[in-house]
Order: structure tokens, then C-alpha cells, then sequence
């Protein structure tokens, strides 16, 4: 397994790029419906998002915090700034810590790489350990690549070629790993509903 395998990259997370969204003219006043995530055909995640104004989305759509659906929907701002060559190009405003980016990435709430505290492949940006990184290189030595988000630990099934006592041990670890991630998911989201409360 190579270095840049082993860290937990964004690509792992469901990414929300503000520029996909006007190329596919969503950005437009009144918008409302359904945004996908497709992997080999299949759709793998979606959320309902309504453009308020210009300056406002809302997304609206499902977690199972540790085997209970919750129901989320809160406001992104989005913000504008001109080209060079006239026109302007649209930006979110993290809803954790305000930054500019232009893309957010799901982890039961949306947020940026900052804030997620995610590495792009072949850069390090940060050496902490975060349990999401631990969950994720679990699951991928169990051959799942979804996230703790979409499936949980006892849904995954036993590899082929695997020993049972060997799956049992790990699906304990990623048990007790993705209950921490979804702490730093929780904490993360309880700050995200104080700022985003009017
Ligand atoms: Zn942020």
C-alpha cells in the first residue's frame, strides 16, 4: 500500500463543488430538487437542496447517527466575486468557519477540508490523527469503500478469503473507531447548528 493510500483523502467524502452546481445551472433562484452521487452507474448518496437567492442554498437530507436517522436541513451562504474577464464566479462560505471555498465535503454535516481537517492525495496537510482517517482505512481493509456515513460497521460483509476471527476483530475496531468519528462528527455539527440557528 502506497504512503498516499494510506492517509484518508477528500475524495473519500461526498463533495459539494459550488462551480458544478452553476455548470449545471442549479444556481438560479428558485431551484429546488435533488442532488446525486453516483459510482459506476449506480447512484450511491443524495441530498435536496432549494437556492433560496443568490446568496443562499439549503440542503436537506438524511443521516443515521449510530443506527438513528436524523433529518438535517440548514442554510450554506454563497457568495460572488467578478473575473477578469467580466462575469462572476460563485463561492461557499464554509458553514463551520466562514471561509471561501468552493467546495464543501459531507461528514454528516458539509463543511470544508479545513474544518474536516482532510488531506488531498499527495499533500499532507495535517499529521492528527482523526478517526475518521482510522474508520476509513479499516473499511478499506475490508474491502468497503463507503464511509461510516452511508454504511454501518455491521453491514459490512465478511471478504472473501478472510478468517471469521480476523473480520470479528476488526469490525470490533471499527466499531469503537466509528463511535469517535461520529463524536467529532456530532461535536462538529452541534457547532454547525448553534452558528447556523437565527
Ligand atoms: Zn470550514
Amino acid at each position: 500500500m502506497s504512503r498516499a493510500r494510506e492517509k484518508n483523502t477528500v475524495e473519500d467524502y461526498r463533495a459539494l463543488d459550488v462551480r458544478e452546481l452553476q455548470r449545471h445551472g442549479v444556481l438560479v433562484a428558485g431551484w429546488r430538487g435533488k442532488w446525486q452521487w453516483s459510482r459506476d452507474g449506480e447512484v450511491r448518496a443524495s441530498i435536496g437542496l432549494e437556492v433560496e437567492s443568490l446568496e443562499r442554498l439549503r440542503l436537506c437530507y438524511q443521516v443515521t447517527f449510530q443506527g438513528r436517522a436524523e433529518a438535517k436541513d440548514y442554510p450554506v451562504r454563497v457568495t460572488w466575486t467578478p473575473c477578469h474577464l467580466g462575469g462572476s464566479r460563485p463561492w461557499f462560505l464554509c458553514p463551520d468557519c466562514g471561509r471561501r471555498v468552493a467546495k464543501i465535503y459531507s461528514h454528516g454535516v458539509f463543511a470544508c477540508r479545513h474544518c474536516l481537517r482532510l488531506n488531498y492525495r499527495c499533500q499532507q496537510v495535517s499529521k492528527r490523527d482523526v478517526a475518521s482517517d482510522r474508520s476509513f482505512k479499516l473499511r478499506d481493509t475490508l474491502g468497503c469503500d463507503e464511509g461510516f456515513l452511508s454504511v454501518p460497521a455491521e453491514c459490512i460483509p465478511k471478504p472473501k478469503g478472510m478468517h471469521w476471527r480476523t473480520f470479528n476483530r476488526k469490525i470490533a475496531q471499527l466499531k469503537a473507531v466509528d463511535g469517535r468519528a461520529w463524536g467529532d462528527a456530532r461535536a462538529l455539527l452541534d457547532r454547525l447548528e448553534r452558528r447556523v440557528r437565527p
